[in-house]
């Protein structure tokens, strides 16, 4: 309660406030972050803005004020704000080359619900068991008595929705299905909003998925199963970044998957790897690579090829089988 107290003593005293969500944004740091902006404005009539670390994905286009996020690109990095806050940011790392507008602030608030987070905020609302950072901002504004609308209602609800994947991941906790309901009732539409995150995909990003899946590799009995992107297939099919959303979740719905792994080429001879699995701590996997992230769901960058990244993460990965 104190760091909420403290939370809201912050927000009073500062006069500029700045928010980021992490780079390679998904539904929950941009629910979670625009949510908190639209919080702070309706609840301490200040406006606060809102950093997007590299592009909007096109699957969030749709999110009520996206369109008044700023971009990376776009931010004086000489400007010290009396108050920068993280949401879902699971590592100060993941804030990009925005770590130093956060960390010259007077202030620094960090707002997550990872694990991993080592607190690097002077204030830090870090609940690791929590669904999504959108659960996190709302117990936070339901702590504090803050006024909530339908429209702040809608950007918490599609950051719980997406980072429980449906309602299906395993921090999907009956809290959840109370905020839901709860959320609901300020007058959202979920079939609308189901249709908006998991019916509206590109063509691009379908065919993408059917082709990683089909390239596939299985290991061990089937229970590792990897596929690699390359930045030519991300050219051959159009793709833009944020299309291999969902492709490590694909490789895990088989039967026999107890470690799915998807590889993709970045610039630099580099690798993204997003790990997910049934029962084996990936987060452990992660962090021997400085990445991190949830037991069932993490992720990292491997300052190596996809092809010799592979090598030491199935090492990692039969280790961790066995353990
Ligand atoms: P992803 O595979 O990118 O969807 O990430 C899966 C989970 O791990 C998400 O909760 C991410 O926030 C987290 N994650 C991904 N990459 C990193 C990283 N480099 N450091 C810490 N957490 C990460
Ligand atoms: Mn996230
Ligand atoms: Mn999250």
């Amino acid at each position: 309660m104190n760091n909420i107290l403290n939370f809201q003593t912050a927000i009073e005293q500062a006069n500029s406030i700045v928010i980021f969500s992490h780079v390679n944004p998904d539904g929950d740091t941009l629910g979670s972050m625009i949510g908190l902006s639209k919080l702070i404005e309706l609840n301490f009539n200040k406006k606060t803005t809102n950093v997007i670390i590299g592009k909007t994905p096109d699957t969030y286009a749709f999110l009520p004020y996206i369109n008044e996020c700023v971009c990376n690109q776009d931010m004086d990095k000489s400007k010290v704000y009396d108050l920068a806050i993280a949401v879902d940011v699971a590592a100060k790392d993941r804030m990009s080359d925005m770590q130093d507008i956060y960390f010259n602030a007077k202030n620094t608030a960090n707002i997550d619900h990872h694990i991993t987070n080592n607190n690097y905020g002077n204030i830090n609302i870090v609940k690791g068991f929590a669904s999504s950072g959108g659960e996190v901002v709302y117990e936070i504004a339901k702590g504090l008595n803050w006024k909530i609308n339908s429209e702040i209602a809608e950007l918490l609800y599609i950051a719980i929705l997406t980072d429980t994947g449906g309602f299906r991941f395993e921090n999907t906790s009956s809290k959840v299905f109370t905020y839901a309901s709860e959320l609901i009732e300020m007058g959202l539409n979920p079939t609308q909003i189901y249709r908006q995150c998991y019916e509206s995909k590109p063509k691009a990003m379908a065919l993408l998925n059917a082709y990683a899946i089909q390239n596939a590799v299985f290991r061990e009995n089937d229970k590792i199963a990897y596929t690699i992107i390359t930045k030519d297939d991300m050219k051959n099919f159009n793709a833009k970044s944020d299309y291999t959303e969902g492709i490590s979740e694909t490789l895990r719905q088989i039967n026999s998957t107890e470690i799915a792994m998807l590889l993709k080429e970045l610039p630099n001879q580099m690798t993204k790897v997003s790990l997910r699995s049934k029962k084996v701590d990936v987060s452990k996997i992660a962090e021997v690579f400085g990445g991190g992230g949830h037991h069932y769901a993490a992720g990292c960058t491997i300052q190596k090829p996809p092809k010799i990244a592979v090598e030491k993460l199935l090492e990692l990965a039969k280790k961790s089988l066995n353990e």
